[in-house]
């Protein structure tokens, strides 16, 4: 079957999710291609932290309205070492920003909710994606759904089907360079059955090592430990998590989380990652096919909606005037914002983390940087201001 459109959209993540809406908002065609289903698209448990420019792009484009009612507004978080817990307002700090807790599985629901309504193509289950002629201005889109095999003819592609997606490796070799970083710890997250036992985030470094709580709505609590790239999740019963977590999380002022059924676990690995630059021809790179930040500064989610916002106002401009000025600066305007969330993540990640160095050096100067960190006004803001997120603009 072959048809026409305007953007080719590879993913519904997201990155995909929100560009399609975008377009379609500046009356642009597009097609959303997935390859796996609508299920497992929505209940894939990932990033829950969005940022204030999120936020406010959501209510603008009229996919707030369940955010603005389910969502939990923070004005600060916890910052936990040595037994005690600072508390970092990050309201206080910039102005009235703030961050929201609204996990990404309910955005992606809202996102593919407000595709269903336009009744623009989204086609879930797709095999055999492939982009084609990304050198030249007529890209092709190739998939089978539903049975039948697809041909789509497009003015450009938006690769945003995530680190292992298929548009990222059809750069031909040479014109893309990787700048890499992984870590040698991993994330043990879990989701349990349990009312949070605070109202904001704590992060907290413990000489077991990192460990954060985090919540996903007033029932349900979301917890992580710092583990081994390789932790084997099978030595991980419930007991040996609540333990670990009671001993990294606890404060002398008797604070602790609540403990409930763990409803799901899971390892996630810590990679920074950035392919320079994220455009090639026609095609144009978005979110997790483009970067990847280690989840500790909250990133990853906020990254990938700031790209394609970008992007959208650079294919807006291009079909209201012909000029092709926003386009080409795409990448590099996304790269900056990219390097930024970066360095943020890569602090954050290296102040809070335990590292396997028998050399106490690290750990101790970790603590003076913790210390440093909430004893001065100047260092609480700056980590306020990059945690709520830069202006998109
Ligand atoms: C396992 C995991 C856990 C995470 N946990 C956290 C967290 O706790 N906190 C945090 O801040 N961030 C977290 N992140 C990061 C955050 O979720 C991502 O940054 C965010 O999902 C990026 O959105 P995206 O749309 O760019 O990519 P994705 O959400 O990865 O979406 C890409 C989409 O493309 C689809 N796709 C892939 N290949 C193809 C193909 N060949 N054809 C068609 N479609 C394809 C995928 O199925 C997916 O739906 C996590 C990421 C992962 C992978």
């Amino acid at each position: 079957m072959v048809s026409r459109t305007q953007i080719g959209i590879v993913g519904a993540g997201p990155a995909g999710l929100m560009l399609g809406h975008l377009l379609h908002l500046r009356g642009i065609d597009s097609v959303i291609v997935e390859d796996r289903g609508r299920d497992h698209v929505i209940d894939r448990v990932r990033a829950g932290v969005l940022e204030q420019g999120t936020v406010d792009l959501m209510r603008e484009v009229g996919v707030g309205t369940r955010l603005d009612v389910e969502g939990l507004r923070h004005e600060g978080i916890y910052i936990a070492f040595g037994g005690e817990r600072y508390r970092i307002d990050l309201a206080r700090l910039t102005g009235g920003r703030a961050i929201t807790v609204y996990g990404q599985n309910e955005v992606v629901k809202d996102l593919i909710a407000a595709r269903e309504h336009t009744g623009r193509p989204l086609h879930f289950d797709a095999s055999d994606v492939r982009v084609h002629d990304i050198a030249s201005d007529h890209p092709r889109l190739s998939f089978c759904a539903a049975g039948q095999p697809h041909d789509v003819r497009c003015d450009f592609i938006a690769g945003c089907d995530g680190f292992h997606g298929v548009c990222r490796p059809t750069v031909p070799t040479g014109h893309l360079r990787i700048y890499e970083r992984e870590y040698p710890f991993a994330w043990l997250g879990i989701l349990a059955n349990a009312a949070p036992s605070s109202e904001e985030l704590v992060y907290s470094l413990h000489e077991r090592g990192f460990a954060l709580f985090s919540m996903r709505s007033p029932s349900v609590t979301r917890l992580y430990l710092q583990c081994a790239t390789d932790e084997d999740i099978a030595q991980w019963p419930d007991e040996r998590i609540w333990n670990e977590l009671r001993v990294r999380l606890s404060t002398h002022d008797g604070w602790a989380p609540h403990e409930g059924q763990i409803t799901q676990k899971g390892v996630t690995p810590m990679r920074s990652f950035v392919a320079e630059p994220m455009q090639y021809g026609s095609l144009f790179l978005a979110g997790d096919a483009a970067h990847i930040v280690p989840p500790t500064g909250a990133k990853g989610l906020n990254l990938a909606v700031a790209d394609v916002w970008r992007l959208a106002c650079a294919m807006g401009e291009y079909y209201e005037s012909g000029s092709r000025g926003l386009l080409e600066g795409y990448s590099s305007a996304a790269l900056r914002r990219t390097w930024r969330a970066q360095r943020f993540s890569w602090w954050m990640t290296s102040m809070l983390h335990r590292s396997d160095d028998p050399n106490p050096f690290d750990h101790k100067r970790q603590l003076a940087e913790l210390e440093n960190l909430v004893s001065s006004e100047a260092a609480m803001a700056s980590l306020a201001e990059n945690y709520v997120g830069l202006p998109l603009g």
